[in-house]
């Protein structure tokens, strides 16, 4: 068994029904813990009773702990985490983009607003605009896309914006940062653990 597991399953026991809502302590089992990929990518964020159970079926390891917190259930306490990383690398951006909801959360970034003029449209007065056009090599990825009216879009053509003299009114940052990522950082204001994971540290840093 992990050392971790050791840490936290005294003497190694396999509890069974690990972590019950009922049991734990309901401020602890509200308290946020980050979830990274094996690659130390922050994918989210999870409950403590979640992390908990990742780490006992040992798909994840506990890499921080949540200062001296425990949870407490009828037989057992846990040391509570505050990041936890998967064993198994998970191929989320594959995931997320093939789950077919790109064009919905494009929209939701873009507030529903044309990126080229500022108009305000439902889903079906939008279209997406690939930022650098297909044919010039532009990918269909969540930073080339924008919310785009009918007109703009007609308009823009195969022109880049620059080409097009049609500015982008969103900031370029705000296409690269990943929406998850915002709300991560976020949070992470309350959790000094979290910075070097979120490479905030650096940001401030640099
Ligand atoms: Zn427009």
């Amino acid at each position: 068994m992990p050392q971790v597991c050791l840490a936290l399953f005294p003497g190694g026991v396999a509890p069974s029904g690990l972590v019950r809502k009922e049991s734990a302590s309901l401020i602890i089992a509200q308290r946020k813990v980050l979830l990274l990929n094996a690659s130390y990518e922050p994918l989210g964020l999870v409950s403590v009773p979640r992390a908990l159970r990742m780490v006992w079926q040992r798909t994840a390891e506990v890499l921080e702990k949540d200062g001296d917190r425990v949870l407490r259930t009828v037989r057992f306490t846990f040391a509570c985490p505050s990041v936890v990383r998967l064993h198994e690398y998970v191929n989320v951006r594959k995931r997320r983009r093939s789950a077919g909801g790109l064009r919905a959360k494009i929209l939701i970034r873009d507030r529903y607003r044309c990126q080229y003029c500022n108009k305000r449209g439902t889903a079906a007065d939008l279209t997406l605009d690939h930022i650098v056009p297909r044919s010039r090599g532009g990918q269909s990825v969540p930073e080339n896309l924008c919310a785009c009216c009918h007109d703009c879009n007609q308009r823009k053509g195969d022109r880049t914006p620059d080409e097009a003299r049609m500015p982008l009114l969103s900031n370029p940052a705000a296409l690269w940062h990943d929406l998850d990522l915002t709300a991560l950082h976020h949070a992470a204001a309350s959790r000094p653990e979290w910075r070097k994971y979120l490479y905030l540290d650096d940001a401030a840093a640099a």
